[in-house]
């Protein structure tokens, strides 16, 4: 890390940006504000990672990568974060790190809004009824 930040607020809000008002439609927006978008790398499944040194514990002083949104949640709310308590984003943006769309949740919530919102592999409700969709989309053109 070539800079130095006073905090970790500091480094997340350097190395984000407000979603620009062309992309508010495609919805980088979601309960009366804009998503913050991480900047920096973002792993193969696309969610925003950052780089921290451990401070303490046998592996001391090596670098550790951490979702950033998680980050974002500790850094902002202050609530701490066990390894079984997932973060969800309501705006489902994976690049997002708004504390006001991130909320602490359960593997069982999450699960249940990544059908609901159709963004389940294998689904079958969400995705089926997206997949239907576009089918009935695809005959509305050609008709
Ligand atoms: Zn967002």
């Amino acid at each position: 890390m070539p800079l130095r930040y006073p905090s970790m607020a500091d480094r997340l809000i350097a190395n984000s940006c407000v979603a620009p008002i062309s992309l508010w439609s495609a919805g980088y927006w979601y309960a009366g504000e804009p998503c913050w978008l991480w900047l920096k790398q973002r792993d193969r499944h696309g969610y925003g990672r950052l780089s921290r040194r451990l401070t303490k514990g046998p592996r001391k002083g090596q670098p550790v990568n951490f979702g950033a949104h998680r980050v974002a949640v500790r850094t902002f709310t202050g609530r701490y974060l066990n390894s079984k308590t997932p973060v969800m984003h309501a705006c489902n943006n994976r690049e997002c790190i708004n504390p006001a769309h991130l909320s602490g949740g359960t593997y069982r919530k999450n699960n249940r809004q990544t059908v609901r919102d159709g963004n389940h592999y294998s689904g079958f409700r969400g995705s089926r009824a997206a997949q239907q969709e576009a089918v009935a989309n695809d005959f509305e053109v050609i008709a």
